[in-house]
C-alpha cells in the first residue's frame, strides 16, 4: 500500500456534483470577475472568521502585499517576520520596498518567539507578520501586546490556518488584518490560485479592494498606482462549496493527527506539541529528527511520501543574498530546516493508511 503525501480525491469525490453544477451556473452567467459569487464568498468567509470584511484577491502572497501597501509600508520601513516560514511572507515585504527583519521561532511550537521580538524593533519597524505555521496559531495575545506598546500593525499570515482557533477566536480575527491563501493544497483551497484579506478595519478593506483593482475606486478612475489581483468568480464559487465543508475536513485532519500523536513512539523523532488555548488545523503534520534524511528515505522505500517545510531557510536563499546572512546566523530556523519532515496528512486518509505511517515510523 502506498501512502501519498496528499490526495485531493476523497475531498473532490464528496463535492464533485456541486462543483460541476456550480461551474455550469457561472459559465452560463458570463460574469467571470467581481460578480455575485465573489461577493457571497467574501461575506461568508468574513463571517466564518468572525470578522467584518473580506476582500478576495489573486493569491496569498498578494494578500500580504496588499495589506502592507494599504498600511503605506514601503521603502525605508522594517517588518518583523518569523525566520522559518514560506518565503512568500518575506517576499511580500520585499515587494513593498521594506525590509523583512527575521525573528527566530521556538523549537516547541515553530511559531515566532515572542520573547525575541522586542530586541528587533527599531524606529523603522512598522508591523509584525505573525504566521500560524503548519496550522497552529501564533502567540497572538503577546504579539498584540507588543504591537500596542510600539504602535505596530499586526498582520496574520493565515495561509496555513483556515479555521484554526486561538482563545476561541478564528484566525482572520486575531490582528489588524489577515492574509489567506487559497492555493489548492491549503486547508481551504480553490481549483487554482486564490487569496483573501480579512479584517475588521473598514478603511483597510476598501483600500485593499482598490489597490487590487488597478488602484481604482470606480470604473476608469484611479486613486492609487494599484495592481491587478482579484479573486475569479469561478474560484469564489468553488470556494463557497469548499468553505461549507471546511470544518468537516479540518476535524478529519485532527483525527489523523490524534492517531499519529497517540501511537507514534520512536526516540528518533520529535512529535508536534499542541499549544494550550489553540486549536491546530494540521495543514502540515511536522515532525523532527536528527536523522531526517535517512528517515525520509526509509519512509519512501516503504511507500510513504513525505515533504520538507522548508529545506532552505529564507535567509540562506540566493534570493536574499543581499541581506548577507551567514550560515549559523539564525540557528533555530536552520535547525528546523535540517531536521523537519512533514508526514502524509489529508482529508479522507484511511485507517489502514494512517496505521501504515505509524508502523513504519515506529520501526525506523
Ligand atoms: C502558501 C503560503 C503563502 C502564499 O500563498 P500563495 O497563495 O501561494 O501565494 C504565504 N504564506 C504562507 C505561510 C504560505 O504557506
Amino acid at each position: 500500500m502506498r501512502v501519498p503525501f496528499a490526495d485531493f480525491n476523497p475531498m473532490h469525490k464528496m463535492i464533485e456534483t456541486d462543483i460541476i453544477d456550480k461551474f455550469a451556473e457561472v459559465y452560463k452567467k458570463n460574469q467571470f470577475i467581481a460578480g455575485k459569487e465573489c461577493e457571497a464568498f467574501e461575506m461568508e468567509f468574513a463571517k466564518y472568521c468572525g470578522a467584518k470584511y473580506c476582500v478576495g484577491c489573486g493569491n496569498g502572497l498578494d494578500a500580504i502585499y496588499l495589506i502592507l501597501k494599504a498600511y503605506d509600508i514601503g521603502e525605508g520601513d522594517e517588518v518583523i517576520v518569523p525566520s522559518n516560514t514560506f518565503i512568500a511572507t518575506a517576499l511580500a515585504v520585499s515587494y513593498t520596498g521594506a525590509t523583512p527583519v527575521f525573528v527566530e521561532p521556538t523549537l516547541e511550537y515553530y511559531n515566532i518567539d515572542v520573547n525575541r521580538i522586542e530586541e528587533k524593533i527599531t524606529s523603522k519597524t512598522k508591523a509584525i507578520i505573525a504566521v500560524h505555521l503548519y496550522g497552529q496559531p501564533a502567540d497572538m495575545g503577546e504579539i498584540n501586546k507588543i504591537a500596542v506598546k510600539y504602535r505596530l500593525k499586526v498582520i496574520e499570515d493565515a495561509a496555513q490556518a483556515h479555521g484554526a482557533l486561538y482563545d476561541g477566536h478564528r484566525t482572520g480575527s486575531l490582528g489588524d488584518a489577515a492574509a489567506f491563501s487559497m492555493y489548492p493544497g491549503k486547508n481551504l483551497g480553490a481549483l487554482g490560485d486564490g487569496g483573501a484579506v480579512v479584517t475588521n478595519d473598514e478603511e483597510l478593506a476598501e483600500k485593499v479592494r482598490h489597490l487590487g483593482n488597478y488602484g481604482s475606486d470606480y470604473k476608469y478612475h484611479h486613486i492609487y498606482k494599484g495592481n491587478n489581483s482579484r479573486l475569479d468568480e469561478l474560484q469564489a464559487a468553488f470556494l463557497r462549496i469548499k468553505l461549507s465543508n471546511l470544518d468537516v475536513w479540518n476535524d478529519d485532519r485532527r483525527r489523523i493527527a490524534s492517531r499519529y500523536l497517540d501511537s507514534m513512539n520512536n526516540a528518533n523523532i520529535v512529535l508536534p506539541q499542541l499549544k494550550e488555548n489553540t486549536e491546530h488545523v494540521f495543514h502540515i503534520f511536522a515532525i523532527r529528527s536528527k536523522r531526517r534524511d535517512e528517515l525520509e528515505a526509509y519512509l519512501k522505500e516503504n511507500g510513504i511520501e513525505c515533504n520538507k517545510h522548508y529545506p532552505i531557510p529564507i535567509h540562506r536563499q540566493q534570493a536574499y543574498k543581499d541581506l548577507k546572512f551567514e550560515q549559523g546566523a539564525l540557528p533555530i530556523a536552520e535547525e528546523i530546516s535540517a531536521t523537519q519532515l512533514s508526514l502524509p496528512m489529508y482529508y479522507g486518509m484511511t485507517d489502514e493508511q494512517i496505521q501504515k505511517v505509524i508502523d513504519v515510523v515506529n520501526m525506523f
